[in-house]
């Protein structure tokens, strides 16, 4: 192991049994698959840690796809659901103004009735109030269901969405980029080879866009490095992911735990050697985020020793997050990151959504 990790450090891009052997450490030897990862964010990326001034903007909680890792999508009619219009969007809109956020993102199921129409018409009600911001919306997920509801071709969708104001692209609904996984946490999803085309196509159109991992439910470490490998592969083809945000699996009220399929989300070492894997292996992709909302506030300070660069956005409200079950999710002051980076000797930095250092 020592070995590799030294080879790593020199040059050597991991083959997908090397990330694996790294991924299933056990013990003490977990420590040094961090330090080796720790180390090669310090050569990459040197001792800054980023974040985003942002906000999430939830639309709708209704959702025709109810995968069973989620605790925010509903079905239509049932209790709890809602879907804003156009004047509570605006508002929300003009209060992330107020908060001077760089990055501005709607976040919503995936509703039955929505066209590109409605996207289209969402993102350009955002933009006109806070044109400045990125609008950072639409997973590949929404992009298909979209084109397919308005019988365009997703590559249309996507520069209708452009036209309207779209700045990124969310790398979410990626889950795990495994069929067989797929099919027992979110089967109304698209599938790999789907989500895979659609990204590219993105890509290739200018548009930059997140890759995510979500990870910690019926997935093993095998389809952690397969999909690791996925996104290595577009990268090295696109050049279009900013980076890598992995999603521990927030399981309390999420359905695949409710009925007994899953024991409980990742452990801290599985979220540990998630972050520090993903420096490795990822030599393509720079930054590797730290998501508080999914690890806490004090897992992600140790996640920034494993190979994170970077701490997320402040987000104001995360649904998807508290509904699963989350605490310390909503929102997180630059004053509190400050603190966690000062206290492991890092510098803290605001980022816009394509990490220019503000
Ligand atoms: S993860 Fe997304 S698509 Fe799946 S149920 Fe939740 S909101 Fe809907």
């Amino acid at each position: 192991m020592q070995e590799l990790l030294d080879d790593v450090l020199g040059g050597h891009r991991l083959t997908e049994e090397e990330a694996l052997l790294l991924m299933k450490v056990k013990g003490r030897d977990v420590w040094e698959v961090t330090s080796a990862a720790d180390r090669l964010r310090e050569e990459k990326v040197g001792n800054i840690v980023t974040y985003v001034r942002n906000q999430n903007l939830h639309i709708t909680n209704i959702c025709k796809n109810l995968c069973g890792f989620c605790g925010f999508g509903r079905p239509t009619g049932s209790e709890g659901t809602y879907i804003h219009g156009k004047k509570h969007i605006q508002e929300m809109a003009a209060l992330a103004k107020e908060r001077q956020v760089t990055e501005v993102c709607p976040l919503s199921g995936v509703h039955p009735d929505f066209t590109v129409q409605y996207y289209a018409d969402m993102i350009a009600w955002v933009h006109e109030v806070i044109p400045e911001a990125d609008i950072h919306t639409a997973s590949p997920e929404e992009v298909a269901y979209a084109a397919k509801q308005s019988g365009m071709s997703t590559k249309e969708t996507l520069e209708t969405f452009i036209e309207a104001g779209l700045g990124t692209l969310q790398g979410t609904a990626a889950e795990i980029l495994v069929d067989n996984v797929r099919t027992a946490i979110c089967p109304k999803k698209i599938n790999t080879a789907e989500w895979v085309r659609i990204i590219k196509e993105a890509h290739n159109l200018g548009l930059k866009s997140t890759s995510t991992i979500m990870y910690g439910s019926v997935d093993d470490e095998r389809d952690r490095i397969t999909h690791l490998k996925i996104l290595r592969d577009i990268q090295d083809e696109t050049g279009g992911f900013t980076e890598l945000v992995p999603l521990s699996y927030l399981c309390q009220n999420t359905k695949l735990y409710t009925t007994g399929k899953v024991q409980g989300g990742p452990t801290g070492i599985e979220d540990i050697l998630m972050f520090a894997v993903s420096r490795l292996f990822l030599d393509n992709i720079d930054n590797i985020q730290i998501s508080w909302g999914k690890v806490g506030n004090k897992m992600a300070q140790l996640g920034l020793l494993a190979g994170g660069n970077d701490l997320g956005g402040t987000m104001f409200c995360d649904d998807v997050s508290t509904d699963a079950g989350g605490e310390e999710s909503d929102y997180l002051n630059p004053i509190e990151m400050k603190r966690i980076t000062g206290n492991i000797d890092r510098e803290l930095r605001q980022r816009t959504t394509v990490y220019e250092i503000l």
